[in-house]
Protein backbone atom coordinates (compact mmCIF):
# COMPACT_ATOMS: atom_id res chain seq x y z
CA UNK A 1 0.00 0.00 0.00
CA UNK A 2 1.62 3.55 -1.18
CA UNK A 3 2.56 5.88 1.78
CA UNK A 4 -0.03 8.37 1.00
CA UNK A 5 -3.31 5.24 1.14
CA UNK A 6 -1.35 3.91 4.86
CA UNK A 7 -1.75 7.90 5.81
CA UNK A 8 -5.02 8.26 4.79
CA UNK A 9 -5.82 5.05 6.64
CA UNK A 10 -4.84 5.79 9.80
CA UNK A 11 -5.85 9.68 9.50
CA UNK A 12 -9.44 8.40 9.07
CA UNK A 13 -9.19 6.02 12.24
CA UNK A 14 -7.91 8.65 13.84
CA UNK A 15 -10.34 11.41 13.21
CA UNK A 16 -13.25 8.62 13.88
CA UNK A 17 -11.58 8.27 17.64
CA UNK A 18 -8.94 10.83 18.00
CA UNK A 19 -7.95 8.95 21.83
CA UNK A 20 -8.30 5.41 21.59
CA UNK A 21 -8.57 3.30 24.95
CA UNK A 22 -8.26 -0.18 25.98
CA UNK A 23 -11.36 -1.75 26.36
CA UNK A 24 -10.18 -3.31 29.52
CA UNK A 25 -11.20 -2.10 32.84
CA UNK A 26 -8.19 -0.66 35.03
CA UNK A 27 -7.00 2.24 36.99
CA UNK A 28 -3.31 0.47 37.66
CA UNK A 29 -0.35 -0.57 35.95
CA UNK A 30 -0.57 -3.64 37.52
CA UNK A 31 -4.82 -3.90 37.10
CA UNK A 32 -3.72 -3.22 33.45
CA UNK A 33 -0.54 -6.08 33.31
CA UNK A 34 -2.97 -8.09 35.21
CA UNK A 35 -6.12 -8.09 32.95
CA UNK A 36 -3.66 -8.41 29.81
CA UNK A 37 -2.70 -11.61 31.33
CA UNK A 38 -6.00 -12.73 31.34
CA UNK A 39 -6.78 -11.53 28.02
CA UNK A 40 -4.68 -14.31 26.64
CA UNK A 41 -7.81 -16.26 24.42
CA UNK A 42 -10.05 -14.86 26.45
CA UNK A 43 -13.07 -11.38 25.38
CA UNK A 44 -12.16 -8.16 26.92
CA UNK A 45 -15.67 -8.31 28.15
CA UNK A 46 -15.22 -11.47 29.99
CA UNK A 47 -12.04 -10.30 31.44
CA UNK A 48 -13.80 -6.97 32.97
CA UNK A 49 -16.52 -9.10 34.34
CA UNK A 50 -14.59 -11.19 36.47
CA UNK A 51 -12.41 -7.93 37.48
CA UNK A 52 -15.08 -5.92 38.19
CA UNK A 53 -15.44 -8.08 41.23
CA UNK A 54 -11.69 -8.96 42.02
CA UNK A 55 -10.09 -5.45 42.02
CA UNK A 56 -12.32 -3.99 44.84
CA UNK A 57 -11.01 -7.18 47.30
CA UNK A 58 -7.22 -7.55 45.50
CA UNK A 59 -5.23 -5.24 43.38
CA UNK A 60 -2.40 -4.84 44.58
CA UNK A 61 0.43 -7.65 44.42
CA UNK A 62 0.28 -8.05 48.07
CA UNK A 63 -3.34 -8.12 48.41
CA UNK A 64 -3.53 -11.30 45.58
CA UNK A 65 -0.85 -12.72 47.60
CA UNK A 66 -2.94 -12.51 50.36
CA UNK A 67 -5.99 -13.48 48.86
CA UNK A 68 -4.56 -17.02 47.13
CA UNK A 69 -4.41 -18.87 44.73
CA UNK A 70 -7.26 -20.78 45.53
CA UNK A 71 -9.54 -17.45 46.02
CA UNK A 72 -8.11 -15.71 42.94
CA UNK A 73 -9.33 -19.11 40.58
CA UNK A 74 -13.07 -18.56 42.18
CA UNK A 75 -13.04 -15.04 40.70
CA UNK A 76 -11.49 -16.09 37.40
CA UNK A 77 -13.29 -19.23 36.88
CA UNK A 78 -15.24 -17.82 33.96
CA UNK A 79 -11.92 -16.98 32.37
CA UNK A 80 -10.76 -19.72 29.47
CA UNK A 81 -7.52 -21.56 30.93
CA UNK A 82 -8.29 -19.93 34.52
CA UNK A 83 -6.12 -22.50 36.65
CA UNK A 84 -2.54 -22.02 35.32
CA UNK A 85 -3.86 -18.12 34.68
CA UNK A 86 -4.19 -18.13 38.48
CA UNK A 87 -0.83 -19.77 39.32
CA UNK A 88 0.83 -17.54 37.04
CA UNK A 89 -0.78 -14.14 38.33
CA UNK A 90 0.00 -15.74 41.71
CA UNK A 91 3.82 -16.17 40.36
CA UNK A 92 4.24 -12.69 38.82
CA UNK A 93 2.63 -10.95 42.00
CA UNK A 94 6.01 -12.68 43.90
CA UNK A 95 7.98 -11.61 41.36
CA UNK A 96 6.79 -8.09 41.22
CA UNK A 97 7.32 -8.07 45.00
CA UNK A 98 10.84 -9.74 45.41
CA UNK A 99 12.45 -8.19 42.09
CA UNK A 100 10.75 -4.65 41.33
CA UNK A 101 9.52 -3.36 44.35
CA UNK A 102 5.58 -4.02 43.85
CA UNK A 103 5.62 -1.84 40.53
CA UNK A 104 5.29 -2.98 36.91
CA UNK A 105 8.44 -2.38 35.24
CA UNK A 106 8.67 -0.34 32.26
CA UNK A 107 11.35 -2.34 30.19
CA UNK A 108 10.68 -4.90 27.59
CA UNK A 109 13.03 -7.44 28.86
CA UNK A 110 11.93 -7.63 32.70
CA UNK A 111 8.18 -7.84 31.83
CA UNK A 112 8.68 -10.55 29.64
CA UNK A 113 10.30 -12.49 32.41
CA UNK A 114 6.91 -12.20 34.72
CA UNK A 115 5.20 -15.54 34.46
CA UNK A 116 2.22 -15.57 31.72
CA UNK A 117 3.95 -12.27 30.08
CA UNK A 118 4.91 -13.00 26.55
CA UNK A 119 5.96 -10.72 23.88
CA UNK A 120 2.36 -9.28 23.10
CA UNK A 121 1.44 -9.29 26.39
CA UNK A 122 4.75 -6.78 27.16
CA UNK A 123 3.77 -4.99 24.17
CA UNK A 124 0.16 -3.63 25.06
CA UNK A 125 1.63 -2.81 28.84
CA UNK A 126 4.21 -0.93 27.17
CA UNK A 127 1.83 0.63 24.98
CA UNK A 128 -0.95 1.22 26.99
CA UNK A 129 1.17 1.90 30.65
CA UNK A 130 4.43 3.86 29.29
CA UNK A 131 3.25 5.17 26.24
CA UNK A 132 6.19 3.20 23.76
CA UNK A 133 5.28 3.08 20.39
CA UNK A 134 4.83 -0.73 20.07
CA UNK A 135 1.82 -2.83 18.16
CA UNK A 136 1.13 -6.16 19.83
CA UNK A 137 -0.89 -8.27 16.92
CA UNK A 138 -3.75 -10.28 17.64
CA UNK A 139 -6.32 -11.88 15.76
CA UNK A 140 -7.94 -8.82 14.88
CA UNK A 141 -4.92 -7.01 13.78
CA UNK A 142 -3.56 -9.53 12.10
CA UNK A 143 -6.84 -9.43 10.36
CA UNK A 144 -6.91 -5.77 9.18
CA UNK A 145 -3.35 -5.82 8.17
CA UNK A 146 -3.92 -9.14 5.99
CA UNK A 147 -7.41 -8.14 4.52
CA UNK A 148 -6.77 -4.46 4.15
CA UNK A 149 -2.74 -4.96 2.73
CA UNK A 150 -1.59 -2.70 5.33
CA UNK A 151 0.92 -5.96 6.22
CA UNK A 152 0.14 -8.80 4.72
CA UNK A 153 1.76 -11.78 6.39
CA UNK A 154 1.38 -15.33 7.22
CA UNK A 155 2.28 -15.20 10.88
CA UNK A 156 1.49 -12.56 13.42
CA UNK A 157 5.27 -11.43 14.24
CA UNK A 158 5.86 -11.06 10.67
CA UNK A 159 2.79 -8.93 11.29
CA UNK A 160 3.87 -7.17 14.05
CA UNK A 161 7.24 -6.32 12.37
CA UNK A 162 5.49 -5.18 9.34
CA UNK A 163 3.25 -2.64 10.42
CA UNK A 164 6.27 -1.10 12.09
CA UNK A 165 7.37 -0.09 9.16
CA UNK A 166 3.88 0.29 7.64
CA UNK A 167 2.51 2.73 9.91
CA UNK A 168 3.75 6.43 9.73
CA UNK A 169 5.54 7.62 12.95
CA UNK A 170 2.97 10.11 14.20
CA UNK A 171 0.24 7.01 13.76
CA UNK A 172 2.45 4.38 15.74
CA UNK A 173 1.71 5.09 19.39
CA UNK A 174 -2.11 4.27 18.67
CA UNK A 175 -1.74 2.33 16.15
CA UNK A 176 -2.36 -0.62 18.03
CA UNK A 177 -5.66 0.13 19.43
CA UNK A 178 -7.59 2.06 16.21
CA UNK A 179 -6.63 -1.81 14.70
CA UNK A 180 -7.93 -3.75 17.07
CA UNK A 181 -11.14 -1.93 17.56
CA UNK A 182 -11.45 -1.66 13.71
CA UNK A 183 -11.45 -4.99 14.02
CA UNK A 184 -13.62 -6.11 16.69
CA UNK A 185 -16.18 -3.64 15.84
CA UNK A 186 -16.32 -3.49 12.03
CA UNK A 187 -13.67 -5.75 10.01
CA UNK A 188 -15.62 -8.51 11.82
CA UNK A 189 -13.81 -12.18 10.91
CA UNK A 190 -17.13 -13.17 9.35
CA UNK A 191 -18.90 -10.37 8.02
CA UNK A 192 -16.59 -7.25 8.21
CA UNK A 193 -19.35 -4.21 7.47
CA UNK A 194 -17.15 -3.03 4.51
CA UNK A 195 -20.52 -0.62 3.43
CA UNK A 196 -19.86 1.31 6.15
CA UNK A 197 -16.36 1.30 6.45
CA UNK A 198 -14.15 4.11 6.39
CA UNK A 199 -11.18 2.91 4.74
CA UNK A 200 -13.06 0.43 2.16
CA UNK A 201 -11.43 2.86 -0.74
CA UNK A 202 -7.82 1.92 0.46
CA UNK A 203 -8.67 -2.07 1.34
CA UNK A 204 -7.17 -4.30 -0.64
CA UNK A 205 -9.70 -6.82 0.54
CA UNK A 206 -11.97 -8.02 -2.85
CA UNK A 207 -14.80 -9.70 -1.15
CA UNK A 208 -16.10 -6.81 0.60
CA UNK A 209 -19.36 -7.14 1.81
CA UNK A 210 -22.12 -4.41 0.31
CA UNK A 211 -25.15 -2.71 1.77
CA UNK A 212 -28.04 -5.07 2.27
CA UNK A 213 -29.78 -4.02 -0.29
CA UNK A 214 -27.41 -4.12 -2.73
CA UNK A 215 -26.11 -7.37 -1.77
CA UNK A 216 -30.01 -8.62 -2.24
CA UNK A 217 -30.24 -7.05 -5.70
CA UNK A 218 -27.05 -9.14 -6.19
CA UNK A 219 -28.10 -12.51 -4.50
CA UNK A 220 -31.60 -11.95 -6.88
CA UNK A 221 -29.34 -11.38 -9.85
CA UNK A 222 -27.66 -14.79 -9.17
CA UNK A 223 -24.32 -13.07 -8.23
CA UNK A 224 -22.23 -14.63 -5.42
CA UNK A 225 -22.52 -11.74 -2.38
CA UNK A 226 -20.36 -11.96 0.90
CA UNK A 227 -23.13 -12.44 2.67
CA UNK A 228 -26.43 -12.98 1.26
CA UNK A 229 -28.14 -14.45 4.35
CA UNK A 230 -26.93 -11.63 6.44
CA UNK A 231 -28.27 -9.36 3.80
CA UNK A 232 -31.60 -10.56 3.13
CA UNK A 233 -31.92 -10.56 7.57
CA UNK A 234 -31.14 -7.15 7.68
CA UNK A 235 -33.43 -5.91 4.95
CA UNK A 236 -35.89 -8.10 6.57
CA UNK A 237 -35.38 -6.27 9.99
CA UNK A 238 -35.49 -2.83 8.34
CA UNK A 239 -38.62 -4.30 6.60
CA UNK A 240 -40.29 -5.00 9.78
CA UNK A 241 -38.89 -1.82 12.25
CA UNK A 242 -40.38 0.38 9.49
CA UNK A 243 -44.26 -0.91 10.01
S1 LIG B 1 -13.50 -2.48 3.64
FE1 LIG B 1 -14.26 -4.29 4.70
S2 LIG B 1 -12.56 -5.72 4.72
FE2 LIG B 1 -11.74 -3.68 4.29
S3 LIG B 1 -11.15 -2.82 6.29
FE3 LIG B 1 -13.20 -2.13 5.85
S4 LIG B 1 -14.53 -3.65 6.84
FE4 LIG B 1 -12.49 -4.57 6.65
Amino acid sequence: MKLEHRTELYRRLAAINPNPRSELQYSSDFELLVAVVLSAQATDVGVNKATAKLWPVANTPAAILALGEAKLRDYIKTIGLYRTKAKNVIKLCEQLLSLHGGVVPNDRKALEALPGVGSKTASVVLNVAFGVPTIAVDTHIFRVANRTGLAPEKTADKVAAKLGKATPKEYLLNAHHWLILHGRHLCKARTPECWRCSITEFCAYKAKTPAAGVAVTQALKGKPVASKQAAVKKVATRKSAAR
